[in-house]
């Protein structure tokens, strides 16, 4: 059985912003099972800190630094410490999120536009850059990106989200093109509705049953169940795969 077949993920570091919890928290652990060394990075210090501890107990490797994805000043800062610590980056998963629950265009703050569209779409952008700078001295990386069902569909309620969400694919796929000549793979998972905190509120919200009406699977799903693709894209098993958008959704977009 050759590495091919069986990829793990030992020896590559891997980077995930928005790491603490939810979506983040789950990808964090399971490309540490996988045999990478994590950065968990986060604004969430404490959790942070707990998570990367907890997975240094279960016998994997992390370390946590701070990131705030909307500061610019920190980016630089994280991209060297990481090459410092841990010699470069190979895998980096652009996850941390927020939302701007507006109402609609009439409503949303022009401020609230801008912060949405600063941490969701602008810092994977410049994150990217950085990592990819990184990844082309070690030969060859992983760029996954975060994307959602508002990447193929409008809402009423979040139009920055949509629209930022939607801009991730295309992203995902220029990037795609400019680096796979340099064995960099760039793709995106696009989550259902997974039970997070980011989600919360939405679970009491009457939307909540058109949700598991219309997803198939008839239930939200957890973070954990999207783990096993965020590990598949960051492997070399996922080497001829790039540009592409993962639904992890229960069946939520097929109809
Ligand atoms: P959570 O709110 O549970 O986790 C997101 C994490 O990102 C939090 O720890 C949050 O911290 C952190 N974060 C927010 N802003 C920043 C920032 N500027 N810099 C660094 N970290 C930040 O959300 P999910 O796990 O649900 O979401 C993860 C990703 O998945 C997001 O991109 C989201 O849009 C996407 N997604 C989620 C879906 C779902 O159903 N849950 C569906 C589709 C996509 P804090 O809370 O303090 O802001």
């Amino acid at each position: 059985m050759n590495e091919l077949q069986f990829p793990g993920l030992h020896g590559k570091v891997a980077l995930v912003t928005g790491g603490a919890r939810g979506i983040g928290a789950a990808a964090c652990s399971a490309l540490a099972t996988g045999g990478a060394s994590v950065v968990v990075t986060d604004v969430l210090d404490e959790e942070g800190e707990a998570l990367a501890q907890a997975i240094r107990a279960s016998g994997c490797r992390a370390v946590y630094m701070h990131l705030d994805v909307s500061d610019e000043g920190e980016w630089q800062k994280v991209v060297e410490q990481t090459a410092a610590e841990l010699g470069g980056l190979d895998i980096l998963v652009n996850n941390a999120g927020n939302v701007s629950l507006s109402g609609g265009v009439l409503q949303e703050k022009p401020e609230d536009w801008d912060n949405v569209i600063e941490t969701q779409l602008n810092a994977v952008f410049l994150l990217s850059k950085l990592a990819a700078r990184s990844m082309l001295e070690r030969k060859g990386g992983k760029i996954i990106n975060i994307g959602s069902m508002y990447s193929f569909f409008g809402s009423g309620l979040i139009p920055s989200y949509s629209a930022a969400k939607g801009a991730i694919i295309q992203l995902t796929k220029s990037m795609a093109i400019e680096l796979a000549p340099h064995n960099i793979q760039v793709n995106a998972i696009a989550p259902g509705w997974i039970a997070t905190d980011m989600t919360a509120p939405v679970r009491t919200m009457p939307l909540n049953d058109e949700i598991l009406a219309r997803t198939p699977a008839g239930r939200w799903g957890q973070p954990e169940e999207l783990a096993g693709t965020a590990v598949y894209l960051a492997s070399r098993a996922s080497d001829f795969v790039t540009g592409t958008t993962i639904r992890v959704d229960g069946g939520y977009a097929i109809r």
